[in-house]
């Protein structure tokens, strides 16, 4: 599976799959059940550098690409979606819009200890009424001078389903705000609100189907300060600036996707292999057999549209359609054989105990979040000429 991965690459793989097997594994049940985010986990994850992954040296990174990400969040996905989802965001949602649009002043001051995994960032774009039409943002941002004479955003209004808000090292999160209007249209602005700020307050976490160990909390903001210097990239460019955050991130979790994919592949062919039904294994079935290989089909696929579109990104081309059909590939790749695989395992299938129950629930969210596979069509549709 890794034959046109350079050494490099295969290396790094490896050295990921290993560490899900021998040290994220272990600990999946006991996570997804208690709804816990394992945060030493996470810091070995930090001591491996795969937050660091795809920024250069000089800014504490890795020295690596997108694709080096990928493959790391590939190989966490195959055993556990929920800490494959926190590096995924951590990074792609995190680091890299500081990385991307940060002063030299905001980068030398945040990124060493994101890129280290010894702080989280989030970003918050969406909100109940502004989730795929991310456009219809609410809340705002105003700039003011305090009574002391601080040049200050005040922000109010909320946000949702955000990942990685409320962790104990989320050091701060990065909101979409309006921040005024020109021609008729909404100026977004991106604005970071650290945890702590008076007024901003991380609501109590979702209860959500799965990426239980994920964190995710709504936002409110009430009249949260923060000194104008908060804000990142552009004022009025937050739209265009997340946009092209989001392409890149629909690679990641393309990624994730292809790795829950395998772990089922895997999980599928071991169960078959060993469970005997009248009389004979699972596996000597030719319905058996087909479903195995449309998995294996699955993942193939899956897999060689998030190397290409990754490639693209990495060498400075157009990704945006590609990573829309990665993402829209993959994660019906997930769902479809977390669904198979948890039939191949009957009633076993249905218990937390094994993982494949675990895929099976947080594979649903890999159709819905960072786009729903609906806006992945639209993205496709749109470049076919088919809108207007
Ligand atoms: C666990 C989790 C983690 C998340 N993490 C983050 C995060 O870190 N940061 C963040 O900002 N957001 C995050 N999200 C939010 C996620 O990105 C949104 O839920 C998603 O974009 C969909 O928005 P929505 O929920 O408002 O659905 P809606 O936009 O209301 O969509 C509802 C349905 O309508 C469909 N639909 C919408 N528009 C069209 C159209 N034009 N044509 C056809 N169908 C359409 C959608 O595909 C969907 O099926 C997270 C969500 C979850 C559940």
């Amino acid at each position: 599976m890794y034959e046109e991965l350079s050494d490099d690459e295969r290396e790094l793989a490896a050295l990921v799959r290993d560490f899900a097997d021998e040290v994220v594994a272990p600990r999946s049940y006991e996570a997804d059940r208690t709804h816990t985010l394992p945060l030493d986990v996470v810091a070995r994850m930090g001591e491996l550098g795969l937050f660091g992954l795809p920024f250069p040296e000089e800014v504490g990174g890795q020295g690596g690409d997108y694709f080096a990400l990928c493959l790391a969040i590939e190989a966490l996905g195959r055993v556990d979606q929920s800490i494959a989802i926190t590096l995924e965001a951590g990074v792609s949602l995190g680091a890299m819009p500081v990385f991307r649009f940060g002063t030299e002043e905001q980068k030398r001051e945040l990124l060493p200890d994101l890129l280290a995994g010894r702080a989280l960032a989030a970003f918050g774009l969406t909100e109940p009424e502004a989730g795929s039409d991310a456009g219809a943002t609410r809340t705002t941002a105003r700039r003011e001078v305090s009574s002391s004479g601080a040049d200050e955003w005040v922000i109010n209004g909320s946000k949702q389903f955000i990942t990685n808000s409320g962790t104990e090292i989320t050091r701060f999160v990065t909101v979409t705000a309006v921040t005024g209007e020109s021609g008729g249209r909404k100026e977004i602005s991106t604005i970071m609100v650290p945890h702590g700020t008076p007024g901003f307050t991380v609501e109590p976490a979702y209860d959500k189907v799965g990426w239980n160990a994920s964190d995710t909390h709504p936002l409110t903001f009430q009249n949260a300060r923060v000194p104008a210097g908060n804000l990142l990239g552009e004022e009025g460019r937050g739209f265009a600036n997340f946009l092209h955050i989001l392409d890149e991130g629909r690679i990641a979790i393309a990624a994730l996707a292809t790795g829950a994919a395998e772990g089922c592949l895997e999980a599928a062919i071991d169960y078959a292999k060993k469970r005997t039904v009248f009389g004979e294994v699972l596996s000597s079935r030719q319905h058996i057999q087909f479903t195995i290989a449309r998995m294996q089909a699955r993942v193939h696929n899956a897999r060689l549209a998030w190397h290409h579109a990754a490639r693209l990104r990495d060498a400075g081309m157009p990704f945006k359609v590609e990573a829309a059909i990665a993402k829209l590939t993959s994660s019906d790749a997930a769902m479809d054989n977390s669904r198979d695989a948890t039939q191949i395992f009957g009633g076993n299938g249905f218990m937390n105990e094994y993982p494949v129950a675990r895929h099976y629930r947080d594979s649903k969210i890999l159709e819905i979040g960072e786009g729903t596979n609906e806006v992945q069509l639209l993205v496709i549709s749109r470049a076919l000429g088919l809108h207007g």
